[in-house]
């Protein structure tokens, strides 16, 4: 399925900025029309073979016309998504923010940053799980805390002892697992947070000139890592009740993790693939906070030719003292 602008049959895309669909031909807003038909395997604005659909795909950018399209049978049903995170961040503000980050470091290739490499940047909505649990805490312990004074000569140590009881119960909501197994988890963690407050309910429309994939795998699939994380909370919140003893032994612990709900969510990422001396580096822009995750390439002979003119500077600036100094 495609978007067209009613006015003038061009590609209606969803505009981050301005928060609504948007004709980047005639600039028109609103002028939207759902077309509904079209295939998996060709455009459903020029009719070229899709190239890149893989059993995940949702949507795509077609490689002939540049028509961005949504691929019915990935919104429907089990695999529609319940909640999307539209872009909040354009093209243009996810490129200065990489520029930002890397423009002012020197050994930085120069096609990195230039307008060429960074037009091939794509948005991405990366497919998540999230999860609600309720976390019942449980802990037993015996503590003590000890202090000491002094009277005259005599040294007092007062230790006093404690049965340290906690029983609580923490809500945990939307516990983010990326459900893509070719975004890196590491990468996927590092974009967090998302600010989770501007989720919507899904419509077709904000895919509109992004790509995007459905689930990889069910919520089962991820609810491993999503425990992981749920229990590491339990436990850190745990710790902030029970500080300040001088000595803490438990004597039971037990942290209950009961699954309340998962829902399939859609979030946005700024995607920017570099080609460098054969190497492919990837840089992420997450698409609704601006946050950067990339390493900088580095650019080894642009670093040789940087230390070689310091080391000239530097033989030339001993010289100079040296004739001032008058010594040779
Ligand atoms: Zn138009
Ligand atoms: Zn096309």
């Amino acid at each position: 399925m495609i978007f067209k602008c009613k006015n003038c049959g061009g590609n209606s895309v969803y505009h981050p900025e301005k928060k609504r669909m948007w004709c980047p031909h005639c600039e028109s807003e609103d002028s939207e029309e759902l077309i509904e038909s079209g295939s998996m395997e060709n455009c459903s604005n020029c009719g070229a073979p899709l190239e890149g659909v893989n059993e995940h795909t949702s949507a795509l950018k077609c490689g002939h016309c540049g028509s961005y399209l949504i691929l019915k049978e990935r919104v429907e049903g089990e695999k529609r998504a319940d909640l999307i995170l539209p872009f909040a961040i354009t093209k243009e503000q996810a490129v200065a923010k990489l520029k930002e980050e890397f423009g002012r470091r020197i050994f930085t290739p120069d096609t990195f940053l230039s307008h060429a490499s960074l037009q091939l940047m794509e948005g991405s909505y990366v497919p998540f799980w999230l999860y609600n649990y309720l976390s019942r805490v449980d802990y037993e312990g015996r503590a003590t805390r000890v202090s000491v004074s002094r009277r005259g000569n005599t040294e007092i140590t007062e230790t006093s002892h404690y049965h340290v009881v906690r029983k609580m119960e923490i809500p945990f909501q939307r516990i983010p697992v990326d459900a893509s197994t070719r975004m890196a988890d590491d990468v996927m963690d590092l974009m967090e947070p998302y600010e989770y407050e501007a989720l919507l309910n899904f419509e077709e429309k904000y895919m509109s000139g992004f790509e995007g994939e459905v689930y990889n795998f069910s919520s089962q699939g991820g609810e491993e890592r999503a425990r992981q994380k749920a229990s590491r909370d339990s436990e850190q919140f745990l710790s902030s009740t029970i500080g300040g003893y001088t000595t803490n032994t438990t004597i039971h612990k037990n942290i209950n993790l009961e699954k309340e709900k998962s829902s399939f969510a859609l979030l946005p990422v700024w995607v920017y693939k570099y080609d460098f001396q054969g190497k492919e580096y990837l840089y992420h822009v997450n698409g609704q906070t601006g946050k950067v995750i990339g390493k900088t390439p580095t650019d080894n002979k642009k670093g040789l030719l940087y230390s070689a003119t310091v080391g000239g500077l530097i033989l030339i600036a001993c010289q100079c003292i040296n004739w001032i100094t008058g010594v040779f």
